[in-house]
């Protein structure tokens, strides 16, 4: 026999054991049973001297593996803003892997450039962003920030007449970083790694929705990288772009926003809520968020988009490549071509169908709020986005009631601190979460709310 059958007949057992796990994100539960995850103890085993069959790696693989996955690409996953994966994109996904692209420039794979260009003019199109961007397909909102801070700090400096790449910090004019109060972790470690101290940072304080409050805006300099957001974590409000832009750019400041799920309400019908973003310098956004493609894909979207391709250049004497290639673009140099599942939601959603997912969560969040309170829940937030921030009666009551809701396997969402105490958030992001979905999480809360009378706290 030769191997072509062989690995013809392993693919098809992983396409039917892909099929039937998928059959069953509508019934499984959301968040694993204790048993399942004990019977992961079955991969804690010695690495074998000898290989075993593909097969049987992929039995065990299903077997142990598949019941201790969290449902997050089911309808009733309403944890962290990360939504499902849209056929269209888990499709061209299962295709790419039969490629197997090294897909950082045209030498290597003419098909990966030629369409990651057009998945690239296609999100500028649909962000309603300058379409001389550069748009670099990074694997997270968290390497795509990193990049892109890069090539500000470096962009800045440059301005300053100082040669990063040839003299590093050592000596260079500081750079001050301004964060929003509620800036997120990963922006701050994206900071932290380009060697911007914690303590350094210069923090501006927000509102109650968390908003930069403009009032109180620290002041901006040509040596200034302001970090706003779309889309705030808890909250999913963004900051005033249109007070704060002209400012920035009067100033000479560079602004990087963080809309790593919130830059897509810009296809929605309610893109005014961030009117204005398009004047930054920089953005980062995922796909594997609220677009419902697969991890890991991302977007690091630069205005100048030289200061992006020289920050990420990695063009040796053997491996040369135009400004756009995506090594030339991204940290990574070796990789996926992360922007054919993006150009695939696209091309299945068009405007029309994006715009329509993106609206029915908006729609869906706002019911869900309105529906919690009348069980008695506290909303925090006004809700504008797709995030639901809620507490019941006391603290204590709050986090039985979300443990509660977890066991349940029913639904899943996680916790936060809003303002110093526990909340529940509950993000609309899935393509597959219908009403019925919502109605159930509503019920759930409700009945448990009852269930657990507040306990004294
Ligand atoms: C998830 C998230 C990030 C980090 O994105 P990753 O792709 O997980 O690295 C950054 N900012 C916000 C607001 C997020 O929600």
């Amino acid at each position: 026999m030769t191997t072509q059958p062989l690995e013809r007949q392993l693919l098809e057992d992983a396409d039917q054991r892909a099929l039937r796990y998928l059959d069953g994100t509508d019934c499984r539960r959301v968040f694993p049973s204790q048993a399942a995850i004990e019977a992961l103890r079955g991969f804690d085993e010695p690495m074998p001297q000898e290989g075993r069959p593909a097969n049987e790696v992929l039995r065990q693989l299903d077997e142990l593996g598949s019941p201790a996955t969290t449902a997050s690409n089911g309808p009733r996953y309403f944890g962290f803003v990360i939504g499902a994966t849209l056929p269209a994109a888990a499709a061209a996904e299962r295709l790419l892997l039969a490629w197997d692209q090294c897909a950082s420039s045209f030498d290597n794979s003419p098909a990966a450039h030629r369409i990651e260009q057009v998945a690239a003019r296609w999100v500028l199109e649909t962000l309603g962003l300058p379409r001389q961007c550069a748009v670099g397909f990074g694997t997270s909102a968290t390497a795509c920030t990193l990049a892109a801070l890069s090539a500000a700090r470096r962009s800045l400096l440059a301005r300053q007449g100082w040669d990063f790449d040839a003299d590093g910090l050592i000596g260079a004019p500081e750079i001050r970083v301004v964060v929003s109060e509620t800036t997120h972790i990963t922006v701050k470690k994206a900071l932290r790694i380009l060697g911007f101290g914690m303590r350094r940072l210069i923090v501006a304080p927000t509102d109650a929705q968390g908003r930069v409050d403009a009032s109180r805006l620290p002041e901006l300099d040509a040596r200034t990288i302001l970090c706003l957001q779309a889309g705030e974590v808890n909250t999913g409000e963004f900051d005033p772009f249109a007070e704060l832009m002209p400012r920035a750019k009067a100033a000479g400041a560079w602004v990087h926003v963080d809309g790593a799920f919130g830059l897509w309400v810009r296809a929605s019908s309610s893109s005014a809520l961030a009117a204005d973003v398009e004047q930054a310098d920089s953005w980062t956004t995922d796909g594997h968020k609220w677009l419902n493609t697969p991890y890991d894909g991302a977007m690091a979207i630069c205005r100048h988009a030289d200061a992006m391709a020289s920050a990420m250049n990695s063009d040796a004497a053997y491996a040369t490549a135009s400004r756009d290639a995506q090594k030339n673009l991204t940290l990574e140099f070796s990789r996926r071509a992360r922007g054919i599942p993006i150009w695939a939601a696209l091309a299945a959603l068009g405007r029309d169908g994006l715009r329509s997912m993106i609206d029915r969560h908006l729609r869906q969040a706002a019911e869900l709020a309105a529906g919690l309170r009348a069980a008695g829940f506290e909303v925090l937030n006004r809700p504008v986005l797709n995030q639901v921030l809620v507490r019941a009666t006391s603290d204590a009551h709050t986090v039985a009631i979300r443990e509660a809701a977890q066991r349940s396997g029913e639904v899943w969402f996680g916790p936060t601190l809003w303002q110093g105490r526990p909340a529940f958030r509950l993000s609309l992001s899935s393509w597959r979460t219908t009403d019925a979905d919502v109605q159930q999480l509503v019920s759930l809360l409700a009945a448990l709310r009852q269930a657990s009378a507040s306990p004294a706290s």
